[in-house]
């Protein structure tokens, strides 16, 4: 087919980018992705087996999810004063955000590094997107983030509480001077909620201009595709007209309920992570040859010797385990690699691998 068209018709934005990758895992220990690798005990396994074989496929699903949302509100402790918009996935829930707000000229404001799909989708709505530099510790760097919302005048501002891809959580009190000084909404992605111990949900009725959004993927379903945003009911009726009729579909709906009545196994899984995290963690702290960042989430950021991030991530590659190389975003991930926790065994496997790789 001739380029001329594509050239000519598709927007400018849009021709320069390049689709979303993820590596290929074939036969490898797969860390790379933030997943959780437990698998589900028998009697739960078969329990949602009989659940999902009374799903109605020849029907549209129930366009708002309600017995989902009842089940949400209990389980993760929604407040009673907000709404909730469930996505598919909070991927979707961003472009919800996006499409809603973007008015032409209309600026979305983060922080650099972030969650790569905030300014993918500031560029997919035609939005500007400004990203503030973290301090080098990778904490918010307050004094330059209010400037630039006093300068920008920014419609939305992303934070992720813990933030992706650098594991920690900001400050609560600058978030709160963040959520204070913006002229527009401030979103609070909480998509690490399972791991962090922290949430923003609290502040709800303190803050009209603040929502807080999460997902189920991060704790163990993340092939579901479900997240859910919480706020202001102001909010949430302007995105519901946004949102797609039917963008959870009935095994979404009728797997997470499931799910959520047998929230007891996700949250043993979800301790076990942590204390696997916490272990490998301080192994890898005492490799002189590395720099791991603190982390309240399922992953490690941490930074090797100049120039060295490539080899490393190969020769663990080669031993068998896939991390993700952030190195090539450049900035200040540059020599940065990130590893998602796994079982015992397999964060063994990755140690060794990093071990003999350094
Ligand atoms: C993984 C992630 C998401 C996307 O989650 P899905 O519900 O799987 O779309 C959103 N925000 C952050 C910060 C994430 O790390």
């Amino acid at each position: 087919m001739s380029t001329d068209r594509i050239a000519q018709y598709v927007r400018p934005e849009i021709q320069a980018l390049k689709a979303y990758q993820v590596g290929n895992a074939d036969n490898l220990i797969k860390l790379d992705n933030m997943e959780n690798p437990y698998d589900w005990e028998e009697p739960v396994k078969n329990g949602w087996l009989e659940r999902v074989q009374s799903a109605s496929l020849n029907r549209y699903p129930d366009p708002e999810a309600s017995e989902l949302q009842k089940q949400l509100r209990q389980v993760m402790s929604v407040p009673d004063e907000v709404d909730l918009l469930l996505g598919n996935g909070s991927d979707e829930l961003i472009q919800i955000i996006c499409m809603a707000l973007a008015k032409p000229g209309a600026t979305l404001l983060s922080v650099t590094p972030a969650f790569v799909m905030y300014k993918m989708l500031a560029i997919f709505t035609g939005m500007k997107y400004v990203g503030v530099d973290l301090n080098d510790d990778f904490s918010l760097n307050l004094e330059l983030m209010l400037s630039e919302i006093e300068e920008t005048q920014p419609a939305i501002v992303f934070l992720a509480y813990p933030n992706n891809p650098t594991g920690n959580l900001f400050n609560e009190q600058d978030v709160c001077k963040i959520i204070e000084a913006s002229p527009g909404l401030v979103v609070i992605d909480e998509a690490y909620y399972a791991f962090a111990d922290a949430s923003f949900a609290k502040y709800l009725s303190r803050y009209e201009n603040m929502i807080v959004m999460r997902t189920v993927s991060k704790m163990g379903l993340a092939g579901l595709r479900l997240g859910y945003m919480m706020g202001n009911p102001c909010w949430i009726n302007e995105f519901n007209k946004v949102r797609m009729p039917f963008n959870i579909n009935c095994l979404t709906q009728a797997s997470v309920e499931y799910a959520l009545e047998n929230v007891e196994m996700f949250n043993k899984q979800t301790q076990q992570l942590c204390r696997n995290r916490d272990e490998l963690y301080d192994a890898m702290q005492k490799m002189p040859a590395i720099q791991c960042y603190p982390t309240k989430t399922n992953f490690i950021l941490f930074r090797t010797e100049v120039g060295q991030a490539a080899r490393i991530f190969d020769g663990i590659k080669k031993a068998g385990v896939l991390i993700k190389n952030l190195s090539v975003n450049g900035g200040a991930l540059t020599d940065c690699l990130r590893v998602t926790i796994g079982k015992e065994d397999q964060n063994a496997a990755f140690l060794s691998a990093l071990q003999e790789s350094l």
